[in-house]
């Protein structure tokens, strides 16, 4: 039985007040003795714990280190991640009709995707342990965020990729950044299994959200939506929709907020309900919620043109199903054309995201129309990355061009 409760007394192998708990067995290990990503006992995904959890008093500054009290380090390797804007969203907030919306775009973080955060904690990490080489399976963003964090700390990165299902933009910076990147003939999952398999061998040291140190840094956008949702209309959010592919956001704001709870900072019952969206064509999650299991069935044909959630086997769901369950929240599939729609109306309140990132707000829109999210509510939908990301969705779910002669008149007639 999962077990992500908090508090308890501190085991002789913390250091500095940090350790690592498996969720099955609860086994404690030391963090930075040995590369570890997996229970030696039993296999169980492995969560940091502290032997003290912070108040919104104990953060200063801004961006992903501005909670560095509720991170392993006081500084990780940093491009200054984070801070990422909370914004109004007028014209999808009215066609929801929900009492308030809010879109948290994570595609303003430095490669343009949430992935920074995870990267600054997790590569600072790897500094710790004194690895050579980093690496990752990737969808397409973990890829182009380890890159930039690998060259920032003279690390050497290797990625692999599932051959021809990786958006152009994110293959741009992983190749400009100077990642090793090698095509598998397989999709997400076989890359992962590939890459484990690797870094249990030695040869890398793995930096997917397996990994428990990045979803550390992930929890960073829980507090930052609650900080600055806070300063904005002075209430804190009912719910939060966001798109699920190995579901390691939706394990890392479960564990912000167990921490606040933990900490005293909040309420159980102000815990906003977690919300995930799938595609249809790779919804391993969804049915799971839908059939109320606490495991995940992989896919083993998943499809859909928001790459970056085309996956079928999401490694965090022993994480992430409680957190869904345990905050009344709930999950949901849409099609490929409901978020290429949703894709539009953001673009149309000037927020460019890429298809995985509509997803949220297609999935808030189909929830509202079910009648399984209220009128009252505030809502925020999380946006995972930037339009720029894949300029061929883009492209394609843009308005067309028109060719026009070199002179104004033309122009004019051709409007
Ligand atoms: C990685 C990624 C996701 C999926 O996030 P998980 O934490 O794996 O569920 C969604 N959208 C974008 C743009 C991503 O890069
Ligand atoms: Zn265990």
């Amino acid at each position: 039985m999962t077990d992500l409760s908090l508090g308890g007394p501190t085991p002789d192998v913390a250091d500095d007040g940090v350790w690592l708990a498996c969720v099955e067995c609860g086994d404690a290990i030391a963090p930075f003795d040995d590369v570890v990503y997996e229970c030696p006992d039993c296999g169980g995904l492995l969560e940091a714990r502290y032997a003290d959890y912070p108040t919104f008093e104990e953060f200063s500054g801004d961006g992903v280190w501005r909670y560095a009290a509720a991170l392993p380090f006081d500084e990780g390797v940093t491009i200054r991640e984070g801070n990422t804007p909370l914004y109004t969203v007028p014209e999808i907030e009215a066609e929801a009709d929900v009492a308030d919306l809010r879109v948290k775009h994570e595609g303003a973080n430095p490669t343009g995707s949430f992935k920074d955060r995870g990267m600054t904690v997790g590569v600072k990490v790897a500094d710790r342990l004194g690895v050579d080489r980093l690496a990752c399976a990737s969808t397409g963003n973990t890829s182009a965020a380890l890159a930039a964090y690998g060259a920032r700390a003279n690390t050497p990165v290797l990625v692999l990729l599932p051959a021809g299902k990786v958006a152009a933009g994110k293959v741009a910076q992983a190749a400009l950044h100077g990642a090793r990147i090698c095509e598998v003939d397989g999709n997400f999952d076989d890359c992962l299994d590939v890459v484990a398999e690797l870094a249990d061998r030695g040869e890398a040291y793995l930096l997917n959200s397996l990994n428990p140190f990045r979803l550390e840094g992930q929890k960073t956008i829980g507090l930052e939506i609650l900080e600055q949702s806070r300063d904005a209309h002075g209430h804190l959010p009912d719910r939060i929709v966001l798109p699920v592919g190995n579901a390691g956001n939706t394990a890392a704001l479960y564990k912000c907020f167990r921490e606040l709870v933990e900490a005293g900072e909040l309420d159980k019952s102000e815990v906003p309900k977690l919300t995930g969206v799938q595609a249809e064509g790779a919804a391993p999650m969804v049915e799971a919620v839908e059939n109320g299991r606490d495991y995940v069935e992989r896919w083993d044909d998943v499809e859909t043109r928001a790459t970056a959630i085309r996956i079928g086997n999401p490694v965090n769901a022993p994480k992430a199903l409680p957190g869904i369950y345990d905050t009344g929240g709930t999950a949901v599939a849409v099609s490929d054309e409901k978020i290429t729609e949703a894709q539009r109306m953001l673009a149309e309140d000037g927020v460019g995201v890429e298809p995985a990132s509509a997803a949220s707000v297609a999935g808030l829109l189909k929830l509202r129309e079910r009648g399984d999210i209220d009128a009252d509510e505030r809502v925020v939908c999380l946006t995972t990355g930037h339009l720029l990301k894949d300029p061929e969705a883009a492209a394609e779910a843009g308005g067309d061009t028109t060719p026009v002669p070199a002179d104004a008149d033309g122009v004019l007639d051709a409007l």
